[in-house]
């Protein structure tokens, strides 16, 4: 699935818990992390046409969609947020990211982008779906939509969106437009 959707669900999921702003950014970044593996697709479509095309994206792509990089990140969460059961929330939000992945990211090739979970330690287990759709099939779109629905109410209902990750400032009349009360410091929640 799409970044935004991983972002998307990442925040929809620590809302179920009562966490502060730091724990609730972390948990979220978790969910969208995997994805760092994906950026190789700039320098990618940059030399398409070049002679000697880097093949980043194709090469890296899902390689750090592992059973490592949950653990490296749920550390980072926990040397971060100093609780263990948010680093244990983030471990839960970065495996959301693979189920998701599994789920819904066939490429347009027909590729399944197999996740290598226990990369570097073994090759042998390559995780697909079956049943999976394509990333541009419409229940992506609907999933989306309906993390969407959900950010607006958990805005209205708590009075913070995922703004507040990265602007406290910013999120408050982003609450306010969306019908909410933006919440007083929501360090505390
Ligand atoms: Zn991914």
């Amino acid at each position: 699935m799409s970044p935004v959707t991983h972002f998307l669900s990442g925040w929809v999921f620590v809302n179920c818990f009562r966490l502060n702003r730091r724990e609730r950014a972390a948990v979220t970044l978790a969910s969208v992390v995997p994805d760092v593996d994906g950026l190789g697709i700039i320098p990618e479509l940059l030399t398409r046409d070049s002679s000697h095309p880097l093949l980043w994206f194709s090469q890296y792509h899902h390689s750090l969609h592992t059973l490592l990089f949950a653990v490296v990140t749920s550390f980072v969460v926990l040397a971060f947020t100093r609780r263990w059961g948010t680093a244990a929330l983030a471990f839960v939000s970065f495996h959301l990211h693979l189920l998701e992945d599994l789920l819904g990211s066939r490429g347009p090739d027909g590729d399944q982008w197999p996740i290598p979970y226990l990369k570097p330690f073994s090759d042998h287990l390559q995780l697909v779906c079956h049943g999976q759709w394509a990333l541009n099939a419409w229940q992506n779109y609907a999933i989306t939509i309906a993390l969407l629905i959900l950010t607006i109410w958990i805005a209205r209902r708590k009075g913070v969106s995922p703004v507040e990750i990265f602007s406290t400032a910013a999120d408050k009349p982003v609450v306010a437009a969306l019908g909410g009360v933006p919440a007083a410091i929501s360090e505390a929640m």
